[in-house]
């Protein structure tokens, strides 16, 4: 059961001598997504940031960059790996004369594109492996996962998060999700 704060301001000080209204079921929902509503609005109308403004706010600082309904339908495509490995046949050599940077295209497939914080470090690796090469790979994996435009995708978002975040830093702003006392110390 909730207490609606919205139907019954007050109900802290007068709830002893007022009883409160308690909602459940669809009088409940219909409440809270119009008390949404009421929020949002005012929040627009009196400038405080919503929407994408408000996830660059709270996301720059962890190098989240946000996606586009075209990239985010393209994600699908990008995590249908099946593990069969044979996307790694014959990349020995570039494995050994990468130091330990590029640990295969599986690898890279299925952990450090998965995600967006560690795409530096896909972005390392892919750079071990040309792009005809990846091409290539396309033709062998059972599960179609396009090499190509997966590392497109890694490369730009990795930009788009140290872009914002070094945006970010210049500013000197401190992550939103900090308490008000954390960011006047910062
Ligand atoms: S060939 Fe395709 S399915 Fe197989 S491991 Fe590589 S990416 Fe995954």
């Amino acid at each position: 059961m909730w207490r609606s704060p919205f139907l019954d301001p007050g109900r802290n000080k007068a709830e002893s001598c007022t009883p409160g209204i308690v909602l459940s079921g669809r009088p409940l929902a219909a409440t809270l997504l119009a008390w949404s509503l009421v929020k949002t609005t005012w929040a627009r109308m009196f400038g405080r940031k919503t929407g994408l403004a408000l996830f660059h706010e709270n996301y720059d600082a962890d190098r989240l960059p946000p996606l586009t309904e075209a990239e985010r339908k393209r994600l699908d495509a990008f995590s249908k790996c099946v593990a069969c490995g044979l996307c790694d046949v014959g990349e020995g050599e570039r494995i050994a004369q990468s130091k330990g940077a590029y640990p295969g295209i599986m690898r890279i497939v299925l952990a450090s594109s998965r995600s967006m914080p560690d795409y530096d470090a896909a972005v390392l690796a892919l750079d071990h492996v040309p792009e005809e090469a990846l091409r290539e790979k396309e033709r062998v994996c059972p599960a179609s996962i396009p090499f190509v435009d997966l590392a497109r995708f890694v490369r730009k978002k990795a930009a788009a998060g140290a872009s914002a975040q070094a945006m970010m830093e210049a500013r000197n702003e401190p992550p939103a999700a900090l308490p008000a006392a954390s960011k006047a110390k910062a």
